[in-house]
């Protein structure tokens, strides 16, 4: 099969790779074009050719779709192909060449060869604004990938359906996966049923209501670390005005959520023990008060207090007094952590709640308290100590409606427990 390569000179720029004949036999061109044959050309080289080709195609009835088909395979996407028929054709053929990828069937015929080479002209002239029109807006979809590519927050998008069709580098970092395997997937097909769950939740109920989203929530990211996020996400409307899917950022808040801990810790936790302190026993007694009320259930509170304690820091210096004061603590918060409260009252007094405890069960949660404290081997830098300590302790009566009652009564008993020879416990009268 030889191809002839005809250049036309009419209007070169709209075909930048030039107007081709290919066909069986040396026949003479139409007098429609203006041109000259430079050369014959084997087919493959057809795709090599730079810029658009028009090609026109003339064959026996027998071949004529087999040829469209391998022309057809060997140009570029942006080329245009012209079926020349000797005879007349049928609908039926003329559809057959078309679907076989023929952009224009004609005859032989000087007027409809004019036409269809204007026609090619003009589609590719089209074609090529298209192009240009599809690179520009590639050319800015990529300047915002790369854009939110350079933001340390995970970033996306998701259609109504919840499929994700666009994030940037920090959120496939975040959920280590490959862009490949996000696109066009949804939560459940990425994250733990649970996990994918709530975010469908979530997304549901922003999509029907609109707006934005706010939330706080801790992320097991894919390097393993578990971070406190705040997700921000928005609605994303149709020109209807409809959802049509919504915008989401990951903000990482750890730092903050870091410091917000420690400042509630110094807000209601003694610095040396890291017992609670006296200002967040009061707080949780008032909501253990109201609890055991409303639930009929009882309470307990009771006060502690070191035994002969001013001998250890007089013997054995502040540090290792301190050293005991923390060593007790850590105790009382193994005893009684929540429900229960432990609080340093001061000094080396402590009050103690016992929630949904009467004064009969107290007695005997707080003997094994004593007695733990008793066979307690404190480490402290002046060596290994032991101390004792008394308890006075009160269970929540009628009438009490604020805990300072039963805490003046757990005192008197605390007096008692001391007088009485220290090392004990005493419930109040
Ligand atoms: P009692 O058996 O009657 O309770 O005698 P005590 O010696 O324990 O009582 P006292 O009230 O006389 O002494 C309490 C001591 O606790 C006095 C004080 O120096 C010490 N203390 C209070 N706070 C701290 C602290 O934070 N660290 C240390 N190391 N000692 C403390
Ligand atoms: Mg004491
Ligand atoms: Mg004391």
């Amino acid at each position: 099969m030889n191809l002839y390569a005809y250049k036309e000179t009419l209007d070169t720029n709209a075909a930048a790779g030039g107007v081709f004949w290919l066909r069986e036999s040396n026949m003479a061109l139409p007098s429609t074009f203006v041109g000259e044959t430079i050369s014959s050309i084997d087919m493959a080289s057809l795709s090599r050719i730079e810029g658009e080709c028009i090609v026109f195609v003339s064959s026996v009835f027998e071949a004529a779709t087999r040829l469209v088909q391998d022309v057809r395979k060997a140009m570029k996407r942006s080329d245009y192909l012209v079926f020349v028929s000797e005879n007349e054709l049928s609908a039926n053929w003329v559809n057959r060449l078309l679907s076989s990828g023929a952009d224009d069937v004609v005859s032989t015929d000087d007027r409809q060869l004019s036409t269809a080479l204007k026609k090619a002209h003009h589609h590719i002239r089209y074609r090529r604004t298209a192009a240009a029109e599809l690179r520009d807006a590639y050319s800015n979809l990529t300047f915002v990938q790369n854009a939110i590519d350079q933001l340390p927050a995970p970033i996306f998008f998701k259609n109504r359906a919840g499929e994700y069709l666009g994030y940037n580098s920090a959120f496939l970092k975040m959920i280590g996966l490959a862009e490949y395997n996000v696109y066009g997937k949804t939560a459940l097909e990425l994250f733990p049923e649970e996990l994918a769950n709530h975010y469908h939740r979530a997304d549901a109920e922003l999509m029907d209501r609109g707006g934005t989203q706010i939330y706080e929530g801790r992320v097991k990211f894919a390097d393993g670390t578990v971070r406190d996020v705040c997700f921000n996400k928005a609605v994303i409307q149709d020109d209807d005005g409809n959802a049509a899917g919504l915008a989401g950022a990951v903000l990482d808040i750890s730092e903050r959520k870091a410091y917000e801990t420690a400042l509630k810790e110094l807000a209601e936790r003694d610095p040396l023990t890291r017992a609670y302190n006296r200002r967040k026993f009061f707080e949780a007694a008032k909501s253990a008060i109201t609890h055991a009320m409303v639930k009929g259930r009882p309470l307990t509170v009771a006060i502690l207090d070191i035994d002969h304690f001013k001998q250890v820091n007089d013997t054995s210096g502040h540090l290792a007094g301190d050293a005991v004061l923390c060593a007790l603590a850590d105790l009382m918060m193994t005893m009684f952590n929540e429900p229960d409260c432990t609080a340093r009252a001061g000094g080396e007094e402590f009050y103690l709640l016992l929630s949904d405890t009467d004064e009969k069960q107290a007695e005997e949660r707080l003997e094994a308290l004593r007695q733990a404290i008793s066979e307690l081997q404190v480490d402290t830098p002046a060596g290994v100590m032991s101390v004792t300590a008394s308890i006075g302790f009160c269970a929540l009566r009628d009438g009490d409606f604020s805990i300072s009652r039963p805490i003046s009564r757990a005192d008197k008993a605390l007096y008692c427990a001391k007088n009485g020879g220290r090392n004990r416990i005493v419930s109040a009268a």
